[in-house]
């Protein structure tokens, strides 16, 4: 990388958001951009997240790009490899490769006031931007707990998203720790081949059953040679689910008749009652996400597998020891205990105009002017930003509505023409952020009785939309200047001279 290479646009990460967010600015004719990866391949989450089972929970159809569909996708839920040769494909087919910089961890962005634009270092190299799209992921940094002992822990361990392949565990004593998404598609691929598989449960999850089939022949034929059924199909699973959100937001209540159905679902596969009744959540449906497998508590059964509902506390030696005293002598540690979340690596090494980090901007929780942009941190947007999350449809939709944001952004920019850049307005994210945090008092992800990863420190829900996918598209499709100050350069020391952004547009009209 050539040292102080100047870019209009820099993105960071290549998974579905960094590399949706390449195809949609070539679309819009901008081809001064890089794409920073600190991986050495595409795929994101879907690179990244290898563990045996590792699937999708949205069907393929859904789960894609609207403009990349795939008539050929080999199951109505993909896997981990499916998907992360999609995103080869999409690489390959909007010719992406070139703007892509691997191995390039961005360390640290800051704002450079003086001159409008961002500095960025990352581990090959130094550039500037006129704009940086943030698309490092929710789900990207692994998060294990901090458990006393664990350091000596003689045995292997790992995170779910970082799988050791190399290791066999094959006939071994091994522990997974935690029932999250991952978890639970973990424990039915390895239970067969482990010795003993010890699951420590803090809190029991609702799950239902995964009706995963192979998209026969005829269907691809089809969707290949009239596109217009796979686009059907698509709309039909999300007409579904898109239905399904008021029950989430403003009626949990209704919600009681799927806990029933949940129940069965357990109860099919678990005869046990003492084992039934740890394995039974006692908070709401859909308060946590709802996991989907057919798999997970026939597995749970198996003689092989102990179910300690109790969290882990204490690693001594190699035995693990659990809130409630059970103890399990192990050989391996696999944790399924998810990613730093509402605390994203990425906003402590982003530095806006007062000399502030993101994170220290975000100390009593993130949130940002519709999911995309934080006051103080201009022309720097990101993608799945502060409740923007889903808990029952696909991300890609929330993707391709915030891709819609960032263009019209960059079309706004050019209107202003000479050197701008925008601002959120502290008034306007705050508006933002109080109607959301308004919406969400009814819903199930905070009225539920749980505690979950969507919950910030303080209790504060801080990474799920509280409305359709639909109401989301409408709120970014376009920028209101209005909620924006719009920066000139000032050629003094003091930074930059700001302009009301309304009486800018009436100029620009
Ligand atoms: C196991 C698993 C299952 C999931 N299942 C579903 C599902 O069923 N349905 C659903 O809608 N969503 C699901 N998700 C959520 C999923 O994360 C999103 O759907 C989507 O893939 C996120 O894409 P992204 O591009 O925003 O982030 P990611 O895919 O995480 O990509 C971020 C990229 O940024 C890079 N990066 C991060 N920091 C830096 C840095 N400092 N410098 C340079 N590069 C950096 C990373 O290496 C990565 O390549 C799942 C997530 C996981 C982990």
């Amino acid at each position: 990388m050539a040292e102080h290479e100047h870019v209009r646009v820099a993105v960071i990460g290549s998974g579905f958001g960094g590399l949706g967010a390449a195809v949609r600015l070539r679309r819009e004719g901008i081809t001064d951009f890089v794409v920073l990866e600190r991986a050495s391949s595409v795929g994101g989450t879907w690179r990244d997240n290898s563990y045996p089972g590792c699937a999708c929970d949205v069907p393929s159809h859904l789960y894609s790009f609207s403009f990349a569909p795939n008539p050929d996708w080999p199951r109505t839920f993909s896997g981990q490899e499916h998907i992360r040769a999609y995103l080869e494909h999409v690489t390959d087919t909007f010719g992406l490769r070139p703007h892509i910089r691997f191995d390039s961890e961005v360390k640290r962005m800051t704002w450079d006031g003086d001159a409008l634009r961002w500095r960025i270092e990352t581990t090959a190299g130094d550039l500037t931007a006129d704009v940086v799209v943030s698309a490092t992921g929710p789900l990207s940094d692994p998060k294990i707990p901090d458990i006393p002992g664990l350091d000596s822990f003689p045995g292997k361990v790992f995170h779910s998203a970082r799988w050791d392949h190399d290791y066999d565990l094959t006939g071994k004593c091994v522990a997974v720790i935690g029932t999250g998404a991952s978890a639970i598609q973990i424990v039915p691929s390895i239970q067969p081949r482990v010795g003993r598989l010890t699951l420590f449960q803090r809190t029991p999850a609702w799950v239902m059953p995964r009706i995963d089939r192979e998209i026969s022949g005829l269907e691809r034929r089809l969707h290949r040679t009239l596109p217009v059924t796979a686009k059907a199909r698509r709309g039909l699973l999300w007409g579904i689910r898109e239905l399904q959100v008021q029950a989430f937001t403003k009626h949990p209540n209704e919600l009681g008749f799927v806990e029933q159905l949940a129940k069965r679902n357990m109860a099919r596969a678990i005869k046990d009652p003492a084992l039934r009744a740890k394995l039974t959540p006692d908070y709401r449906i859909g308060c946590k996400r709802i996991l989907l497998s057919s798999t997970y508590y026939p597995a749970l059964a198996q003689s092989n597998v102990d179910v300690v509902a109790s969290g882990l506390t204490e690693v001594r030696g190699s035995t693990l020891v659990a809130a409630d005293g059970t103890e399990a002598e192990v050989d391996a540690i696999v944790f399924g205990t998810g990613f730093h979340v509402t605390d994203m690596p990425i906003a402590e090494r982003v530095v806006g105009a007062d000399g502030r980090t993101l994170a220290e901007h975000w100390k009593d929780g993130m949130q940002a002017l519709r999911g995309a942009a934080a006051a103080g941190f201009p022309n720097w947007m990101t993608i799945i930003g502060p409740n923007t999350g889903l808990g029952n449809s696909s991300m890609i939709l929330m993707i391709e509505s915030q891709l819609n944001y960032m263009a019209d952004y960059l079309r706004q920019l050019d209107v202003l023409g000479g050197r701008a850049a925008l601002d959120a307005r502290p008034s306007a994210v705050h508006a933002w952020n109080r109607r959301v945090q308004e919406r969400m008092k009814r819903t199930v992800w905070n009225t539920g009785g749980c505690t979950s990863w969507y919950l910030d420190a303080s209790g504060r829900n801080t990474t799920i939309w509280p409305g359709t996918t639909s109401e989301f598209r409408r709120a970014t499709r376009r920028v209101d200047l209005a909620e924006y100050q719009v920066l000139r350069p000032s050629g003094g020391k003091d930074g930059a001279e700001r302009e009301p952004a309304a009486k800018t547009r009436e100029a620009a009209a």
